[in-house]
């Protein structure tokens, strides 16, 4: 069965002004990638509209008209310090969140085993009410409450590879016992949280703080940690949070991870899941700001989707 690559051209839209780190180039060196590898087992698909019912089961109501009526009409707002906002904002920021969902629904409809959503803007930081470094909807986040109250799935896991900790997610899923959401990350470093005395009401929060300067052998050490986690839980499905910025070139950390990295993580959980949930597993962009480095680590994230799907 083919890999879903659920992506829309709205991000080119998500205008966060000069010299701001979560730029539309993020999405399109992706994008511009995979269309000239042309890869007969990805199949490309575009991101469902989305209620507001759908948001409503991660955001509250108040929080999302709100965040409606921020987007400016010209020029640039912002929802926090970070998280730069302009007229195309919108319609990216619902596809975003839309591309988890068509996920979702690919791979309960067998149109696809696997998938990776190339959207922006990213998710992990912005928690039930509040957007957060450069995040304004959880993606990931009501990507597990839609599999939970549609799919009727007790067991969700996320794995979030992001370097910088997934505090939003794990707002949301702190007292939620069908949720486990395992983190790696810089720590201490941006947003502050994500120490692993942060355990969760069910023991359902796994936090692997790391120091600045992990290289490649130390975290995948770690790594094979959150893989036993993982088993211990039992996953009926499996969403990735998937950063790119613990690479070495990442100007907006200081791991020291290679692109080879990411295929064999990608591998891992693959292997996990394949015994566990039969390879359910979807996978969203959230960070990476080294262009090539993005590109790079990204396709061979993919390639394994592909290979062990
Ligand atoms: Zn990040």
């Amino acid at each position: 069965m083919k890999t879903g690559l659920i992506t829309s051209d709205t991000y080119h839209n998500h205008d966060t002004g000069i010299g701001h780190p979560e730029q539309v180039a993020r999405v399109s060196v992706i994008i511009d990638n995979f269309k000239k590898i042309n890869n007969k087992n990805l199949l490309w698909k575009k991101p469902s509209k989305i209620s507001d019912e759908i948001i409503s089961t991660t955001h509250d109501l108040e929080y999302i008209n709100f965040v409606k009526q921020s987007f400016p009409k010209k020029g640039f707002s912002s929802l926090d310090g970070d998280t730069i906002i302009s007229p195309g904002s919108k319609e990216a920021t619902f596809d975003a969140v839309g591309s988890i969902i068509a996920a979702i629904d690919g791979v309960e409809n067998k149109q696809f085993k696997n998938a990776f959503c190339a959207v922006r803007p990213p998710g992990h930081h912005c928690s039930q009410n509040k957007a957060a470094g450069f995040c304004i909807l959880n993606n990931i986040a009501i990507g597990a409450k839609y599999l939970l109250n549609k799919y009727k799935y007790k067991k969700i896991a996320i794995v979030d590879i992001d370097v910088h900790h997934g505090n939003g997610t794990q707002d949301i899923f702190y007292d939620n016992e069908n949720v486990l959401f395992i983190s790696t990350h810089q720590y201490p470093y941006y947003p502050g949280t994500g120490s692993d005395q942060e355990k969760g009401k069910f023991n359902n929060i796994c936090n692997i703080p790391l120091p600045a300067g992990t290289n490649s052998e130390e975290y995948l050490i770690a790594f094979e940690f959150a893989l036993k986690k993982l088993e211990k839980f039992n996953p009926e499905f499996v969403l990735i949070s998937a950063g790119f910025d613990a690479l070495e070139e990442d100007p907006l950390a200081q791991f020291k991870l290679k692109t080879e990295d990411y295929y064999h993580i990608t591998k891992r959980i693959l292997e996990t899941s394949k015994k566990y949930c039969h390879g359910k597993v979807i996978s969203i962009l959230e960070g990476g700001y080294d262009l090539k480095g993005l590109q790079d680590s990204s396709k061979r994230h993919v390639d394994a989707l592909i290979e062990f799907n």
